[in-house]
């Protein structure tokens, strides 16, 4: 632990040691004098987890500036053995972060020697004679390190999807949502009482809500291509509602201009593109409307 410790420290300022050990009373001299603050950190075994993720997180911080200043890989733009103590700190965090099996994949087994590979310390050994496994290392632990953020990123979406609500005022907004309706005809959201739930055998005019498309995916019911999530089975039959405008237009033997079967069906839409966020649709749409109307809820 001592030389883990020491290791850690010497990457932090006295500024940084003091601002993380900010529940420890440092004496005068102590805030004035490195050897002495490091002596107190030394005595001190609550402060050492702390001082270790620290100099972790500030060594990652400096891995993933180092690689976005580079122009070039960092696999590539290292050409002599690097010694600067930056370097070699980035170094020794990058293994850190790498398996055996990881580093042996990174670099390919051919880089090492039976007797190098037979322990971590032997491969670590050769790593510290190359500066081409060197640049390896780092950037395969800059990967590892951005492709576990994004998997982060991705749990934290989905339980923000998935979230529970919080406030009162949250929940009667979600209340008033969830108890709004789905137009068949238009997949659109109403309140229940602007639409009209009628047997789908009823529909006067099947013929306009036949698919200006067709497409494999489509369920058609009695030749109508509506939205099925909404389609309800009660006593044999199959029920839907209809927005005021869908049922006016049907009755009038005329194709609802929001119609799914005027060729707006986009079938099925998979969780990685439901989980956007509005931004986020709108930078991988193909085209897009000019407005969109966004309800804003209630926070805490
Ligand atoms: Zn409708």
């Amino acid at each position: 632990m001592s030389m883990e410790l020491d290791d850690a420290l010497a990457q932090l300022t006295m500024n940084n040691i003091i601002a993380i050990c900010k529940d420890k009373e440092f004496s005068r001299s102590q805030k004035r004098k490195r050897s002495d603050l490091l002596d107190a950190v030394h005595h001190s075994a609550d402060l050492h987890p702390l001082v270790l993720e620290a100099a972790h997180e500030k060594s990652i911080n400096r891995i993933e500036a180092v690689s976005k200043q580079s122009a070039q890989p960092l696999s590539t733009h290292e050409k002599t053995l690097p010694s600067s103590s930056l370097h070699l700190s980035m170094l020794d965090h990058a293994l850190k972060q790498l398996t055996v099996q990881e580093i042996l994949t990174a670099a390919g087994t051919s880089k090492f020697s039976r007797l190098e590979r037979q322990n971590r310390s032997g491969l670590i050994d050769a790593i510290r004679r190359s500066a081409e496994l060197q640049a390896v290392m780092i950037s395969s632990a800059e990967n590892k390190i951005k492709q576990t953020r994004e998997e982060e990123e991705k749990v934290l979406k989905r339980s923000c999807l998935q979230h529970k609500p919080e406030s009162a005022d949250e929940s009667v907004f979600l209340e008033e949502v969830n108890s709004s309706v789905v137009c068949v005809v238009c997949a659109g959201e109403f309140c229940e009482s602007e639409t009209t739930d009628i047997p789908l055998h009823n529909i006067r005019n099947k013929e306009v809500l036949k698919p200006y498309q067709s497409h494999p995916r489509q369920n058609l019911v009695d030749g109508m291509l509506l939205y099925d999530q909404a389609v309800e089975n009660k006593d044999d039959s199959q029920y839907g509602r209809l927005c005021r405008s869908c049922l006016d237009e049907v009755n009038a033997n005329k194709t609802p201009v929001l119609a799914l079967a005027n060729n707006l069906w986009v079938g099925d839409v998979p969780d990685e593109l439901a989980m956007l966020t509005l931004p986020e649709c709108i930078l991988v749409a193909l085209s897009y409307p000019a407005a969109y109307i966004v309800k804003l809820y209630p926070k805490k």
